[in-house]
């Protein structure tokens, strides 16, 4: 074999670099499934099989197309299980075939990307990583733009972006509306009434290939957590461009408006549910970043929207991956707010058995699904795993477990960096800390609630609430020469010292369980 081609599961483009110089006579590709991605942290089920089945239709679509693939499949025989890893299952390959080289693009873990250097060193086989041209920017761009600053701003990288893409600017160059930004239109709750028929995010039934690997999965990693049989994740470029089509005409035109807002009982509300197919390349930035402008300048859809969509894209998305391989492989480590090493989230974090409304709802969501909307991540699960203090790193794995759109490069910074402030402050400014108020503004969960948000003492108080303040409390001499963070700290004095005494006694309770929170 001239050239073994990787392809790994969140790399299922056809125009991927990988296959630019392709010879069919001497080349052939390389995809495995195997264990050790599957539990190295726990997986959801959901998730498994949002992994397997993608890559199992992206062969069939090589095969289609020509290609010779070697594919290792994982089946539902429990005595195999937990055997195989990345690296030995290359190896097996290695052994059997002269290789002249291995190609794969750059894999978006630093953990894989380390194992494959190992393996091949040990090998002996040259190994080309080639560049992942599913970004606008790439690690090193990323790199020039954040030397010599002092912090790195996502609204400045964005503006960046922008310039240099031409997205959203006017003929001169200035941004598209004269704002760069239309948050204060984008933070809209839903009122007493709740959302009006919400449109449906398409669903796709499982196919034959989906099906079997649902068995494979339930068989093999039966003791995973999460359900998968509401499985309909897009498994194919065609799924997941219809996808993409449904979302443009239905939900963006209120993606903006809505983007923050919760609702007992809703799922996707007006969010793309797009990230599983971009991270898995099933789809790109580029082209969903150009559906949505295309809908802006067809009188489609409205620029807050359309604006706050791209911003997501454009800049969250790339500022994320910037940031992780500009601080990796240090950046797992932080942990600014020193949390113990061995605190880990709360138990009904894996079933959603809770009393608390708020959380209830985004677990059921994240139990039956793998998905949680943005809001429910940072303002409900981050907000309360940060709360209790999770240890950053712990809250990254339980994040990696439970979603079906995490890959390292992206859940990392968003769950350690932005949620936890782990990074100490390179990801936001200020911890995203709030009381359980927060969640009574922007959702109706209080209501349903057995709990009182106002409430930071008693038997009714919010869990929120009085973590909060103790939050505070405990963090108040690393936060206290942080302007955005003098509001909240002045707080602090107006409460007394019995109070004080009722707060971090209830806290302590949470924490350690004494208090279960649980039905
Ligand atoms: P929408 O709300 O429709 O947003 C549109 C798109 O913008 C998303 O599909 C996604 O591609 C992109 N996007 C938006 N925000 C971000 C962001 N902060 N970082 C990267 N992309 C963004 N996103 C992941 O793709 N994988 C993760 O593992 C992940 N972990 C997260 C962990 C935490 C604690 C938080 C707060 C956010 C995380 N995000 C992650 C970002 C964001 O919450 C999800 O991308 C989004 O909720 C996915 O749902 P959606 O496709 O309906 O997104
Ligand atoms: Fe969540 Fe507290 Fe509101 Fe209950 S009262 S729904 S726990 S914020």
């Amino acid at each position: 074999i001239r050239h073994l081609v990787l392809v790994l599961g969140d790399q299922l483009n056809h125009d991927s670099e990988a296959f630019t110089d392709f010879d069919p006579q001497s080349d052939r590709v390389w995809m495995a499934e195997n264990d050790e991605e599957a539990t190295h942290v726990w997986c959801h089920q959901t998730r498994l099989v949002g992994f397997f089945s993608p890559m199992r239709h992206f062969r069939e679509e090589l095969i289609q197309r020509g290609f010779d693939v070697i594919y290792h499949e994982l089946t539902g025989d429990r005595r195999k299980a937990r055997e195989s890893s990345f690296a030995s299952v290359l190896r097996k390959t290695l052994s059997a075939h002269s290789v002249e080289k291995i190609l794969v693009v750059a894999p978006g873990d630093y953990r894989v990307r380390e194992q494959l250097k190992a393996t091949a060193e040990q090998e002996d086989v040259p190994l080309e990583f080639l560049t992942d041209n599913h970004f606008y920017c790439s690690p090193d761009q990323f790199d020039d733009w954040a030397s010599g600053r002092k912090s790195m701003v996502m609204e400045q990288f964005y503006r960046t972006m922008r310039k240099e893409h031409s997205i959203l600017l006017d003929e001169e160059g200035a941004p598209e509306g004269g704002q760069w930004n239309f948050d204060q239109d984008n933070r809209k709750t839903f009122g007493k009434g709740g959302p009006k028929e919400v449109p449906p995010t398409p669903s796709f039934k499982p196919d034959s290939i989906t099906q079997e690997v649902i068995a494979m999965v339930r068989d093999r990693f039966e003791d995973h957590p999460g359900k998968v049989d509401q499985f309909d994740l897009p498994v194919c470029r065609d799924d997941a461009l219809n996808s993409l089509d449904d979302f443009i005409e239905h939900r963006l035109p209120l993606f903006g408006t809505y983007q923050d807002a919760m609702w007992e009982g809703e799922t996707f509300l007006y969010h793309s549910r797009l990230s599983h197919s971009i991270n898995l390349h099933l789809l790109s930035p580029k082209e969903v970043v150009d559906a949505a402008v295309k809908a802006y300048k067809d009188g489609n859809a409205p620029l807050n929207c359309v604006e706050g969509f791209v911003r997501q894209i454009l800049g969250w998305r790339e500022y994320v991956r910037g940031v992780y391989w500009n601080r990796m492989p240090d950046y797992e480590e932080r942990n600014a707010l020193h949390c113990d090493s061995e605190q880990d989230v709360p138990p009904f974090f894996w079933d959603g058995n809770t009393d608390m409304a708020c959380v209830s709802d985004a677990m059921r969501l994240l139990v039956d699904t793998a998905y949680a909307h943005h809001i429910q991540r940072l303002m409900v699960l981050g907000l309360f795993a940060q709360l209790f203090g999770t240890h950053p790193l712990r809250f990254h794995h339980w994040h990696m477990a439970m979603y079906a759109d995490a890959i390292d490069w992206v859940s990392l910074p968003n769950a350690l960096g932005m949620s936890q402030y782990g990074d100490g402050g390179l990801m936001a400014t200020k911890p995203y800390c709030a009381t359980g108020k927060y969640i009574n503004r922007m959702s109706n969960h209080c209501k349903n609630c057995r709990y009182d948000p106002a409430k930071s003492t008693g038997e009714d108080a919010c869990p929120f609430t009085t973590l909060y303040w103790d939050f505070l409390d405990r963090h108040k001499q690393q936060f206290q020469n942080n302007n955005r963070m003098t509001l909240q700290l002045k707080n602090i004095e107006r409460k007394d010292s019995s109070e004080w005494t009722a707060i971090r006694s209830r806290a302590r309770k949470i924490r350690s369980g004494t208090i279960k929170l649980q039905q």
